[in-house]
């Protein structure tokens, strides 16, 4: 069974290898099937917005597919960058440029007060139209200059207290035990499995 993993962004793709690797699916990606499709994440959520593009993506491959939409949420700044996380620093932005964004707005922001957490939603889409959704959430502190160079996005100011480093610095293997989207895909497992059994059924 092919399950397709509706992802453009090269750090998702090499984390849903190895999240999805024991998954009983012949893992595709769009690039292998040409399929050049964005999808403008105009819903007000996290779950809108990977439901947006599960379906879309699902519909025009005619696969099983999942997509996740994630963000980060400041509690300093009332919950942003949120869903505009990808487009904090506008237009034609850099990962580095949104993350420096972020340190410039949370400057003077004591150490305590700067928590955050990474949310991550993946949507499942078939092609007859069934939609699920699964959440996962990694809480930490916004750090005060960027470090590490593992990870993408704004992993390198993301830093995690119980490991005592920024998710840049954190193994990658660990990061894929422990992340929003680790844990979103453990949370989707069971309905995984289930989906990938009736289509193989049907
Ligand atoms: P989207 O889910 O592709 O819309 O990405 C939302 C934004 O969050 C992008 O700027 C990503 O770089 C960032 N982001 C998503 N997941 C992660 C992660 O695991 N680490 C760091 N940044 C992330």
């Amino acid at each position: 069974m092919k399950l397709l993993v509706a992802t453009h962004n090269p750090g998702k793709v090499q984390e849903y290898r190895e999240l999805l690797s024991e998954l009983p699916a012949d893992l595709v990606f769009p690039a292998e099937l040409g399929l050049d499709i964005r999808v403008v994440e105009s819903g007000d959520s996290f779950e809108e917005n990977a439901v947006l593009k599960a379906r879309a993506f699902s519909q025009a491959s005619g696969f099983l597919t999942l997509a996740d939409d994630s963000g980060l949420e400041v509690d300093a700044l009332g919950g942003a960058p949120g869903v505009r996380t990808a487009r904090y620093a506008g237009h034609g932005a850099s990962d580095a440029d949104r993350y420096q964004l972020l340190l410039h707005n949370l400057e003077g922001v004591p150490w305590e007060a700067r928590t955050a957490r990474f949310r991550c939603v993946v949507a499942l889409a078939t092609p007859d139209g069934q939609l699920h959704t699964a959440e996962g959430r990694c809480e930490g502190v916004i750090a005060l200059a960027p470090s590490g160079e593992h990870g993408f996005g704004y992993d390198p100011v993301f830093y995690m207290p119980e490991y005592g480093c920024t998710m840049a610095e954190l193994d990658p293997a660990i990061k894929n035990r422990v992340s929003h989207r680790a844990r979103a895909v453990q949370a989707a497992w069971p309905i995984l499995e289930a989906l990938l059994k009736s289509q193989q059924a049907g």
